[in-house]
């Protein structure tokens, strides 16, 4: 039986056989998943999944670490095109 805080899935499980010959489980931490983009779901440019969230706030544009750039074209001349309308 694992030990009471490693029964949930924060932590993921990976199989190992020791020297010994013997099957064991450890319990690894789990890798930090890339930031995606919220409309197309492609993984963003210039943003690490290593670095601490503080240092991802935002940069030169509006919904930086957000969207991608393309969609952000998109959505640029979606509203151009309403307000001309
Ligand atoms: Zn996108």
């Amino acid at each position: 039986m694992p030990r009471p805080t490693h029964r949930s899935r924060h932590r993921r499980r990976v199989k190992k056989r020791t020297p010994g010959g013997r099957n064991v489980v450890h319990y690894e931490r789990r890798k930090p998943d890339v930031p995606k983009c919220a409309i197309c779901g492609k993984p963003l440019h210039g943003k690490s999944a290593f670095v601490s969230h503080d240092s991802r706030k935002g940069k030169e544009r509006k919904y930086y670490g957000y969207i991608c750039a393309s969609c952000y074209r998109k959505l640029i001349i979606k509203k151009l095109v309403e307000r001309s309308m």
